[in-house]
This record gives structure tokens, sequence and C-alpha cells, in this order.
């Protein structure tokens, strides 16, 4: 019987040790007046803030949220009449006060084409002054404010078109391994994660997707599968899905033009945020020896059984409980040596053989070893030792078996029952290096209860680490 695959995979530090950093954010934008000009509205404020437009029909109307400002108390909830360039009047108001957003909304006339027309906006540093005009008119600021002895009108950023379709234009992946969704303008966005099928959809209104989009390709050990994007309509679905056991989330918006999602382990996998057993993933603690990258090498622990397979049983223990921790400490003592380490399971749950390797597969790991112990039928208790397994007709596999193995051998001071090919499907299945550990006998008292001393644990992991190790050095990495 099997129960829903999922893959226990180490926590990239990178990922998650991202800082939500407000601090750069600038300081609070003041809107002090308000007032229609000829060409336009003229808005007093004290710095250029970011807009966020949104277009909506029934009653059709043009939203724009100005970003870190607060609106003078007798503007909130004020009515402009405008009358002109398909738009009856302007709505004033405090939207939202944490972050500060003041919203205009204005309410068009769907009869007059000119409701159609593009806003754009251009700050005037020197007046202070925020003009709102159609595209199609003149940008010509006389702002009622000015002082008669100043320069006049300086224009200090160009202007930014505000029209009712943004273009998401880029794809990218930061360095910090954020996926990254880049339009030409501000733009709204709403996002939902399909839990049944892993895709997280990202729907961003009133948008277009760029003819000459860039987006990243993804590399074999990318946690994203793929990415789709498709136009529905007025919007642009973004569809992501990820590869088992790990999920795309939201995080804090830096600016309106730009979507910022963290790939990083589902919050539904076999262990708990808090209560994590892997080593060294605590996500404020970066581990600098475990950056993520494949410098030296990505190793594959793949501890056996598990869930309603117990593997192995004998002197009241099951495999599947005492190769779970040599295989976490396993993954540790590799970390500590600077190799990415990969878990097929990190607690308890069945997971068939087909999937271990075709994760391994899916992050082209180096090397993959897989953690078991044995059992003789009754009667043959008195035989222990270590085994070393490798697919039968690999000599590079038989290389690494002989390195761990005899690493097994004086690590551990197990009987040495010697390095073997056989044609186990993780060890046969996988194209990259392979081995597969039998630890020792549970059905031999002595060593069942090694198997499950922490300390012999330890050594056992330490010692197939180093021989792993040994192997990749002598491989040049
Ligand atoms: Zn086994």
């Amino acid at each position: 019987m099997t129960v829903a695959t999922s893959y226990g995979i180490p926590v990239l530090e990178q990922l998650q040790a991202q800082s939500l950093n407000t601090a750069n954010q600038s300081d609070a934008i003041k809107l002090k007046n308000i007032r229609p000009a000829t060409n336009g509205l003229m808005l007093n404020m004290n710095a250029n803030p970011q807009i966020r437009i949104q277009r909506e029909d029934n009653p059709s109307r043009l939203i724009l949220d100005l970003q870190n400002t607060s609106l003078a108390k007798e503007l909130h909830q004020a009515n402009l009449p405008i009358n002109r360039f398909g738009v009856k009047q302007v709505r004033v108001a405090q939207f939202q006060n944490s972050p500060e957003i003041t919203r205009l909304v204005f309410d068009l006339d769907s009869n007059d084409p000119n409701s159609k027309i593009t806003w754009k906006s251009q700050y005037i540093a020197a007046t202070n002054t925020l003009l709102l005009s159609p595209e199609n008119q003149v940008a010509q600021a006389i702002p009622i404010d000015s002082n008669p002895t100043s320069p006049g009108p300086t224009p200090i950023n160009p202007p930014s078109t505000i029209s009712s379709h943004a273009v998401i234009e880029r794809l990218s992946f930061s360095s910090t391994g954020q996926l990254l969704i880049f339009a030409n303008q501000p733009f709204n966005y709403q996002t939902r994660l399909d839990r049944t099928s892993g895709i997280f959809n990202v729907i961003v209104a009133n948008a277009k997707i760029s003819s000459n989009l860039q987006r990243p390709s993804l590399t074999a050990n990318s946690p994203i599968e793929r990415i789709r994007l498709s136009q529905v309509g007025s919007s642009v679905e973004i569809a992501i899905k990820t590869i088992a056991g790990w999920q795309v989330r939201e995080t804090q918006r830096f600016t309106n033009q730009q979507i910022q999602l963290q790939v990083s382990l589902n919050s539904n996998s076999p262990f708990p945020n808090n209560q994590n057993p892997l080593p060294n993933n605590n996500p404020s603690i970066p581990n600098p020896q475990n950056t993520g990258d494949r410098r030296r090498g990505v190793i594959f622990v793949d501890a056996g059984h598990g869930g309603n397979d117990p593997g192995a049983v004998g002197n009241g223990i099951q495999e599947k409980d005492v190769v779970l921790p040599i295989s976490l400490k396993l993954g540790q003592a590799l970390q500590s040596m600077g190799y990415t380490v990969y878990y097929t399971r990190t607690n308890d749950v069945e997971i068939d053989l087909e999937p271990r390797v075709a994760a391994a597969e899916r992050i082209n790991a180096d090397v993959f070893v897989s953690v078991h112990a044995n059992s003789l039928a009754p009667g043959n208790s008195g035989i222990s030792g270590v085994e070393t397994y490798h697919s039968r007709n690999s000599t590079i596999g038989r290389e690494l078996a002989s390195y761990v193995h005899s690493q097994i051998i004086s690590g551990t001071g197990a009987n040495d029952r010697s390095v073997r090919g056989a044609g186990f499907y993780v060890i046969a299945k996988t194209s990259m290096p392979a081995i597969l550990v039998e630890t020792g006998y549970v059905t031999n008292p002595t060593e069942a209860r090694n198997l499950n001393s922490p300390d012999y644990q330890k050594r056992m992991a330490d010692a197939i680490a180093r021989g792993i190790d040994q192997f990749m050095r002598v491989r040049g990495r």
C-alpha cells in the first residue's frame, strides 16, 4: 500500500534567510490638496509617490492608490466634480493606514469615449505638484500655488505613463532564489494556491504578456517544474508548478511593479517547520557551509522504508526507525563538509522506490546513498556485519562502495561482510554513482543494540560521509 509520496528536501538557506527589509521605504508622503486644472488634476504633495492603478467596470472607474501617502484629514472622503476627460468626479480617501495608502477613485462616464483615455503622472518637485493628466493632453502644469519668483516648473522625474494595461516583461530568479515577476508599470494582482495540483497562480489584472517576455530557464535541479503564462481575458495568469515537497509563497512587496515569490519547503511536508529534524537549517541562521550551490557536490541521502513499511524487524527494532537517524546524521556530516544534501524522507513516511530514484535524478545528484539495515531468518541471529552494495555492472559504483565500506569497517568495528554487486532498484535505476549500505543486522542482538544507539548511529554516519568525501575528492570535487 502506498501513501502520498513526498520528498523531504533540505532547506536551501538562502531561500529562507531573505530579509524583508522595510527600512528603506521612503518617508510618508502627504497629499495636502487636490484641484482640477486645465490639463488634468493637480495634487499638492511633498514627494512623488508610487501609484498603483486599476481599471474597473460596472461601474466604470479608475482607481489610483498612492503608496506610502497620507491624506490631509479634511480631504478624507472628499468628492471633486470634474466632468471632463470622461471623468465625472474624483473621490478621495485614506484607504489604508499601515502602510498608508491614499486612494483616488475616478468615476468614469462609460458613454464618453474619453473615459478610455490613458492617464499619466508627472511630479514637479519645484512646486511640490503631482500632475495627473490624460495621455493625449499636453502636460503644462501651471500650479495655482506656485510662487511667481520661482524658476517655474521643472520636471524632475520623467513622466510615467498610467495606462490601463500593465505589460508583464520579465520573470527571473534573484541571487537568493526568489522568483521575480516584473511589469512595465504598477499593477494589481491576486494569488491562489491550488493545493490539489500544487500550482501557485498569480493573476495580474488588466495586463498583457510582452511579446519579448524574458523568462528563466529551469535547470534540472530547480524546485520549480514549470511556469506557464496565459492571457485570460484582460488578465494574465501565471501558473507556477513546483516539484513535490516544495511550494511557492508570496513575500512582501517592495515596489508595485514587481512580484516577489519565495520557493521553499512545503509547510505541509512531513516535518513541521518549527520542529525540524533537518540539521543546520534554522532559517534565521544562514549556514555558510551549505549555501545550496553545487561547488562540492550534491549528495542524495535515501533512508530506506518508512511509514507502513518497517523494513527488517528484529529484537524489537524496526529498520525504518534506525536508518532514519543514521541518514539524518549522514546528511549533517556531509553538510558540514560543504556538500549540498537532499533527502528522500526526513520522518516516518512511506515512499515508493520509483519516486526516490526520480527525485535523485531530478536534482541531478552527484552521489546516491541508500541506508538500510538487514535481517535474517530465526536461527541466524549470530550473524552480524555490514555489506555495501553497488549496481552489478557499475565500476564507478563499486569504487564509491569501496571507499564507503572501508571507512565503515574501520570507523565502527562492525564485521566486514564485503562490498557486493546487486540489482536493488534504487542503485540499478539511478544514473549517478549509487550505493546501498546495509548498516547491520537487526536480528543480531548486539548489532540491534548498536544500530539503536545514537553514538553508534553517528559513528556509522560519519564513516559513510568520509567515504563519500574520499570518493568525491578522488574525482576532483
Ligand atoms: Zn531495507
